[in-house]
Parts: structure tokens; C-alpha cells; sequence
């Protein structure tokens, strides 16, 4: 199959839909990540999905939506409870996605025949016009090769896709650059399944304490229950190993320096005191920054000559600091050295 690049202006935006209207698959941008689109309605196209990402047959997949009318419209959830409503009044269109009880119209490709569907109504709006184009609710998974580092550049989806998918819609690069918030509605208290670029914090703000699952920020045991099969899967990993280091800054800087063939992410602070291959992700401080530069910095050093593993701080866990924390220690294979 060859992979066409489309241009984001109407030209693009409209041979995207009607590929996507055939059962094909599309990589298109959104302000998280670039997605892999399939038409959600349609059981055969969504399996397609699974087989170009070579994705676990387990892993469901969230459904995109261009307006809030479209749940109803396509019969998509079977409810929405209040406190979901509140947040996606808040929040979408944006990087939040909310599991709620699936509707008739979900056929079992999609959430992998749960009880449970995942909703979002991106930001992005090219990825906005391309759904309502399509005419249906599209799924669409981070467009990686699954287990790698999820791609914020339509290069990265050639990296990994070309001659696997129809077309990617080249619309730059992502603004957030970490997958969107996963947030389950399907039990008592509302659970965060993900973090992304809406915070704990923002997220309480609107509907009070709400539950943070552990599988977030630690391994569970292999026989532990998982509230959302994503998370026990392998994910956003270079083929070198990465460890995270666990230490001040000045031992970190100290450490990587006393290390030969390795390279490392770091913070703009610490740059310059770095001998080894270094990328920087952002100010210590300015996680937004280091949620952006992320997936694209690990795709580098898997890529630079004469590094053969990778060194990380170990991120901090407030605000947008989770999201990078959660994404790190997945692609380090929870492989934390505490100095
Ligand atoms: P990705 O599409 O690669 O961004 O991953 C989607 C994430 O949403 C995965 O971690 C899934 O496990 C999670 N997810 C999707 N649908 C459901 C669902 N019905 N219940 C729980 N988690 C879900
Ligand atoms: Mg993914």
C-alpha cells in the first residue's frame, strides 16, 4: 500500500473523509497526539486499526467526536452521568476522554466487547473537521507502531506506518504532545485511568475528589485487576533501554557524565553541564514543556549513533508533571535507579 501525505487545508481534509467514509485508515493530527482514524460504525475498518499498529487485540480504543450532539446522534453511550457532563462541559473540545456505558451502536472492534466505551472531542480543529466531513465518529489510537513512543509529527507516523495506512493528514506538529486524560465514569467514583493534558487538579476543581488508579504511577503485579487493559500493556518505548534516575539534579548531572555510550533527556537547566548526547524537554519546572518534547526527544536518542541506552530524571508528579511521569516510567519499563 503506498501512504499519501494530504496537505490540512480543504483539499486534504476532504480526501481524508472520503477514504475514511471507505473503511480506510487515515492518521490525522490532534492537539494530543497524530491518531490512527477509522470509522467507528465500521467492525472491519476498526480491525484494520489493530492489525497497521499491530496493536493487542485487548486494548480498546477511544471514540472521536467533531460535536456533543453526536453521542446521542450515533447512540454511541447508553448514559452520561452528571459529573461526566460537568466535565466535558469544562473541558472538551480538549484532551479529556471519558469512559462511559457503551451504546448499542459500538460494534465490539471498538472497546474490545466491555460494557464501557472511551468518548473524546478533541481541540484540534482540522482533526474536528475531518470527523464532521467523514460524517461518523471516528476511532483512533495514537498512530505508532504500538509500544513505541506515540508520534507528534506526521514523520513519525511515516516512521512507523508508511505502506500499512492510507494517508496521513500532515497538519505540524502536536501542541500538548501526550496522549489525552483517561477518566472512567463506570463505577461509583469517578476513576483517572490516564494522565494527560488535563490535570488531577483541573479535573477536582469542576467535580471533587475523584479516584487515581495505581496501575499510574507504579507495576502491577501480573495477576493484579486492571481497570483499563491499556494499562498492563508495554508502552511508548525506544528500542534501548531507558532507566530513570532518581536523584537531586547535580547528582544526575554528575552520573551521566560518569557514564560512557548513553545519551539523555534533560531539563534546560542542566544542559549545559551534560557531556553525554543530551536533548533537553524544558525548564524543570514547565512540564507542558516537557509533555511536548517528550515522545520526539525519545525517538531521537533511539535513533543517535553511538548511544546505547538512555538516562531520564525521574519526573515529578504535580500537574502536567504526571503525564510526563506516567509516560517515563512505561517507556523505562518501570526501571527507576534511586541514587
Ligand atoms: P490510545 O488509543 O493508544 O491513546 O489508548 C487509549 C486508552 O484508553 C488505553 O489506555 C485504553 O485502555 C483506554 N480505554 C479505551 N477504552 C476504554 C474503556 N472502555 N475502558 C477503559 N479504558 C479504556
Ligand atoms: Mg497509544
Amino acid at each position: 500500500m503506498n501512504t499519501i501525505v494530504l496537505t490540512p487545508y480543504e483539499c486534504g481534509i476532504n480526501r481524508a473523509a472520503e477514504i475514511l467514509k471507505n473503511g480506510g485508515l487515515v492518521a490525522i493530527p490532534t492537539e494530543t497526539v497524530y491518531g490512527l482514524a477509522a470509522n467507528a460504525l465500521d467492525q472491519t475498518a476498526v480491525l484494520n486499526i489493530f492489525k497497521a499498529k499491530n496493536r493487542p487485540a485487548d486494548n480498546p480504543l477511544i471514540v472521536h467526536i467533531a460535536n456533543f450532539e453526536d453521542i446521542e446522534k450515533f447512540n454511541l453511550a447508553a448514559e452520561f452521568p452528571t459529573k461526566a457532563k460537568l466535565l466535558v462541559q469544562s473541558f472538551w473540545p480538549g484532551p479529556l476522554t471519558v469512559v462511559v456505558k457503551r451504546g448499542e451502536s459500538i460494534p465490539p472492534a471498538v472497546n474490545c466487547g466491555l460494557s464501557t466505551v472511551a468518548i473524546r472531542m478533541p481541540a484540534h480543529t482540522i482533526a474536528r473537521k475531518v470527523i464532521a466531513a467523514a460524517g461518523v465518529p471516528l476511532a483512533a489510537p495514537s498512530a505508532n507502531s504500538s509500544g513505541k513512543p506515540s508520534p507528534t509529527t506526521a514523520q513519525h507516523v511515516i516512521e512507523d506506518l508508511h505502506g500499512s495506512i492510507d494517508a496521513v493528514l500532515d497538519g505540524g506538529e502536536c501542541a500538548i504532545g501526550v496522549e489525552s486524560t483517561v477518566i472512567s465514569f463506570s463505577g461509583k467514583t469517578p476513576l483517572l485511568l490516564r494522565p494527560g493534558g488535563i490535570t488531577v487538579e483541573q479535573i477536582e476543581g469542576v467535580i471533587g475528589k475523584i479516584a487515581v488508579s495505581p496501575a499510574i504511577t507504579a507495576e502491577l503485579p501480573q495477576d493484579a485487576p486492571v481497570e483499563s487493559p491499556g494499562l498492563k500493556h508495554k508502552h511508548y518505548s525506544p528500542s534501548k533501554q531507558v532507566t530513570l534516575i532518581d536523584a537531586t539534579p547535580q547528582e544526575f548531572v554528575k552520573f551521566v557524565n560518569s557514564h560512557s555510550n548513553c545519551g539523555c533527556l534533560c531539563y534546560n537547566e542542566d544542559f549545559d553541564l551534560i557531556k553525554t548526547p543530551k536533548i533537553a524537554i524544558g525548564a524543570k519546572c514547565d512540564y507542558a514543556a516537557q509533555a511536548k518534547a517528550l515522545f520526539a526527544a525519545l525517538r531521537l536518542l533511539d535513533e543517535m549513533q553511538g548511544v546505547e541506552q538512555i538516562f531520564a530524571p525521574l519526573p515529578l508528579t504535580d500537574g502536567m508533571g504526571l503525564a510526563v511521569y506516567n509516560r517515563l516510567i512505561r517507556a523505562a519499563g518501570f526501571n527507576i535507579l534511586k541514587l
